[in-house]
């Protein structure tokens, strides 16, 4: 039995059953045990769009730099990712914008928020050479510049709270919390006995038929507030691309180990636990903010717009070796069978500011 695994089961034997928020939280980043802590698993459970092509972070890099050029070319600013992984979209990004935009670059502070100290180290070596900060979490972050952020499958991986119907006394339907809980020595999902109290219920879940699942991500929202405020008063753009749904209900709680779907409450701390992001609530917070908004739309969509096939028919060139390769890495990420249209993306900015590329309005 892992480790993580015998620690949850000692939690639950001691306080209950776990909140599935808590549950996703330690199997992902308990110091000692989480997934993400002692290992750098990019590539070997699952590829990421930086990963699958260098077209991907240079995009995006040509992104930025057209929206600082757009926002006054500042001299100075806060160029932030959040879970940057193995690093490859900062330097990719920082590689292409500095080329178009060489004081883009240099203008560039570069702050990585990072929670693994696996993948920090991954991070430093991926851009060596280049002065980069690590914080854990945005609050750590001077308000002293404009930021530009970019957050690629960094949402996904944020815990989530699930509630479950059930029928309650006469036609009354009930919200209940789903929970962690062992049975017989192993991990199984349970309800919480208590339904949620009727006036919050209300407030937070639509109507719902019986056995519905409703997710509530506490924390994205939480998170692209404060990105939100600090752009709004200071300037900037920020861009969230991840799996998600416009709008979303349903149960969406996944496993992925060695690019496969695995049971999530079999091995906590070996597979990697995602959900899909609820982008209406994400774009939500950026609004009540103040931000104007622009998507979600599909990736594909996006990366079109931002001349994906003009940039392959470039590096075909140069590398005509490489074509066949570089045409499957488009199709990867741009066809809606892959992930063109299941991946999407969100940008905000502050309000009466020129728009931002890769949209169409
Ligand atoms: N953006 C990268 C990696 C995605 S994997 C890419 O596209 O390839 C998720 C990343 O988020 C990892 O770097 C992981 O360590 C980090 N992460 C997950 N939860 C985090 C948290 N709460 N705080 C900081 N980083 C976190």
């Amino acid at each position: 039995m892992s480790g993580l695994k015998e620690k949850i089961l000692r939690l639950i034997r001691a306080q209950g059953p776990l909140p599935l928020a808590q549950y996703m939280q330690m199997a992902l980043l308990d110091p000692e045990h989480g997934y993400y802590m002692k290992r750098d698993p990019l590539g070997r459970d699952f590829v990421t769009a930086p990963e699958v092509s260098q077209m991907f972070g240079e995009l995006i890099g040509l992104f930025f730099a057209q929206a600082w050029e757009d926002r006054g070319r500042p001299q100075r600013f806060h160029f932030v990712e959040l879970g940057p992984g193995r690093g490859t979209l900062m330097a990719d990004m920082l590689r292409a914008g500095g080329k178009v935009r060489p004081d883009f670059a240099r203008a560039a502070d570069v702050t990585l928020i990072e929670a693994s100290p696996a993948l920090r180290d991954v991070q430093a070596r991926a851009l060596a050479g280049r002065r980069v900060a690590w914080a854990a979490a945005l609050g750590e972050l001077a308000e002293d510049a404009p930021l530009f952020l970019v957050a690629n499958e960094f949402f996904d991986a944020l815990p989530v709270r699930q509630f479950v119907t059930t029928a309650g006394k006469g036609h009354e339907i009930n919200w209940h919390e789903r929970m962690v809980a062992e049975r017989d020595g192993a991990l199984v999902f349970a309800l919480a006995p208590d339904p949620v109290p009727k006036a919050l219920a209300l407030q937070a879940m639509p109507a719902a038929p019986l056995g519905a699942v409703f997710e509530i991500q506490q924390s994205g929202p939480a998170i692209v507030s404060d990105i939100a405020v600090r752009i709004v008063s200071r300037g900037g753009a920020a861009l969230v691309i991840d799996y998600g749904h416009a709008a979303g209900f349903g149960d969406t709680f996944q496993a992925v180990k060695a690019h496969a779907f695995a049971d999530p409450l079999e091995n906590p701390g070996e597979a990697d636990l995602t959900v899909h992001v609820d982008f209406a609530a994400l774009a939500e917070a950026a609004r009540e903010e103040g931000a104007q908004v622009w998507g979600p739309a599909a990736q594909g969509e996006f990366l079109d717009v931002l001349g994906i096939r003009l940039r392959a028919e470039r590096l075909k060139r140069a590398q005509p070796e490489q074509a066949v390769q570089i045409d499957a890495d488009i199709d990867r990420l741009t066809n809606p069978a892959h992930m063109g249209t299941l991946f999407k993306v969100l940008a905000f900015a502050a309000p009466h500011t020129p728009p931002l590329p890769g949209f169409v309005c």
